[in-house]
């Protein structure tokens, strides 16, 4: 692979570790996937941006991806501690409606947020319920190699049959204790439902028949299955948040290693996300907070900003949600789009651009083959610079330092215009902010509640211009300000004229 050796933090062994896939000529790759009983949550967007951010950053050093993202629509329980109802079952209640609507519908919601936020789409998406069959066959090997047993609720996961359990999570089984539901007739606190079975009576939408009688399949099982079915025994890399480190991770490592032996996990690499924290109640929705990525467009903020907001922090430091942070990251954006602008302007046509735009859309080639044909002719000084952004993200993708090598490359002064515009497209197929195809306009998006119409801004705008050629400079301060009361920043001598500000 191309430039610096690329490390990785290993959750499994708490380190940083060189990587070295299994097969060189495509890495593999598991995300634990959304469960879609609702809208997803800025948070569980800062995993995918994560995902993406490592995914793209192969893709650049030169390796091809296989990628899957699961869609939970079954199992996953209002605690991931083995208790509660299933998420799907409950939604589909409150809102009367069927599951199968329902995870229509926010399936489809997720994909558009993924698109919005230019996630690329997985190589697969792999749906709980279409592997309900595999489960079963999973789980009934898991029960004739005796990790098993029944109870009145299903069938549980024995952990005592696997060496370590809990090693990712930092503790053994044990420790967990008061973290589980109790049932009745659990051998280990840790053991965990595989097979739910329905309730006597109970009305559930969601059951499939199975040798230990109708139920739903446990929330861990699909991902060991499905990651199992798609990618083998053992890959490369196996993503999700923090949160799936104690429970989650540990359950799949436990089904995989009494499913194809103890020295397989499942994954090499073990990778997890910290969390978007919301301390100031920012994102809270029942204060009318924008928990959603419909929330943040409807005021007037961009979904690459929050994109940008995500890149500024590293993936495993919690990331403080705050309306100065994401204002900051709009503005940034803003300028980095305003910066390229100019240089376009300056470099004339690019007959290099249009490819790659054709290529982005229709999917057209690699990554590393796109970099190559950008980065070719470039100098010595330009590759430098390149060298700098690639040390930084094979340094357990590092881009809060890789950011601010986006803004050196823009000032440059050994670069012409031109060059500079290839190194930022260059690191842009990592960073995926779309800065050479983004108008500087389309970043000013109008928020749903803005007070004024276009047209009401460009009459105000108009009569300041009026009041200010007749010298009545308090009457043009009067309007500036009547402006910015309802969101609208007025920029004197810039063609644009006026922005929304978002009304956070
Ligand atoms: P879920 O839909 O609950 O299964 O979660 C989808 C993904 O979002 C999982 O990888 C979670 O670990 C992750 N996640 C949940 N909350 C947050 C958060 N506040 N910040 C970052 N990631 C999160
Ligand atoms: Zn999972």
């Amino acid at each position: 692979m191309s430039g610096a050796p690329l490390t990785l933090f290993n959750s499994l062994t708490r380190a940083i570790e060189d990587f070295r896939p299994i097969d060189p000529a495509m890495v593999r790759l598991y995300s634990c996937g959304p469960t879609v009983y609702n809208f997803a949550h800025l948070g569980n967007l800062r995993a995918y941006v994560f995902t993406d951010t490592l995914r793209r950053t192969l893709n650049w050093k030169g390796w091809a991806t296989t990628h899957v993202i699961n869609i939970t629509d079954v199992g996953h329980l209002t605690s991931d501690a083995d208790a509660g109802e299933d998420k799907m079952e409950a939604a589909a209640q409150a809102q009367s409606r069927s599951i199968w609507d329902i995870a229509a519908f926010y399936t489809q919601a997720f994909k558009a947020d993924l698109a919005a936020l230019n996630i690329l789409s997985p190589s697969l998406w792999s749906v709980a319920t279409d592997h309900v069959q595999d489960m079963i066959a999973f789980a009934r090997v898991l029960e004739e190699k005796g990790s098993t047993y029944q109870l009145e609720g299903g069938l549980y996961f024995d952990t005592s049959t696997v060496p370590d359990y809990g090693r990712l999570a930092g503790h053994r089984g044990d420790e967990v204790v008061g973290r589980i539901a109790d049932v009745e007739g659990k051998r280990h606190p840790a053991d965990f439902a595989i097979w739910r079975s329905s309730a006597p009576g109970a009305d559930r939408q969601m059951e499939w028949s199975s040798p230990w009688g109708r139920g739903a399949p446990g929330w861990h099982l699909e991902c060991s299955v499905m990651s199992l079915k798609y990618l083998g025994a053992q890959f490369d890399i196996h993503t999700g948040g923090i949160d799936h480190r104690e429970i989650h991770h540990c359950n799949e490592i436990a089904q995989n290693q009494a499913f194809n032996g103890t020295a397989r996990t499942g994954a090499n690499l073990w990778m997890h996300n910290n969390f978007l924290v919301d301390r100031g109640g920012k994102m809270s929705k029942s204060k009318g907070g924008f928990a959603t990525l419909a929330g943040l467009i409807e005021r007037g903020v961009h979904p690459l900003a929050y994109r940008l907001l995500c890149l500024s922090a590293h993936y495993r430091s919690e990331l403080e949600f705050s309306t100065e942070a994401l204002s900051a990251a709009l503005i940034r954006l803003k300028r980095l789009v305003m910066n390229v602008g100019q240089l376009k302007a300056k470099a004339g046509p690019l007959a290099w651009l249009a490819p790659l735009d054709e290529m982005k859309a229709t999917r057209g080639a690699s990554l590393a083959y796109q970099r190559a044909m950008i980065e070719a002719p470039l100098g010595e000084q330009a590759r430098a610079l390149v060298a700098a952004f690639d040390a930084a993200l094979s340094a357990d993708l590092m881009t809060p330092q890789a950011l601010p090598l986006l803004e050196d490359a823009l000032t440059a002064k050994s670069l012409d215009s031109e060059e500079r515009l290839r190194v930022v497209a260059s690191f842009d197929l990592v960073l995926g902010l779309d800065l050479l195809s983004t108008e500087r306009r389309s970043l000013a998006l109008r928020p749903a509640e803005a007070p004024l119409l276009d047209a009401e801004v460009e009459m105000l705008l108009d009569e300041r211009q009026t009041a200010r050629a007749a010298k009545d400079y308090a009457r043009s301060d009067i309007l500036r300000d009547q402006l910015i009361a309802a969101g609208v920043e007025v920029m004197d001598g810039d063609p644009l004229r006026w922005e929304w500000r978002p009304l956070l």
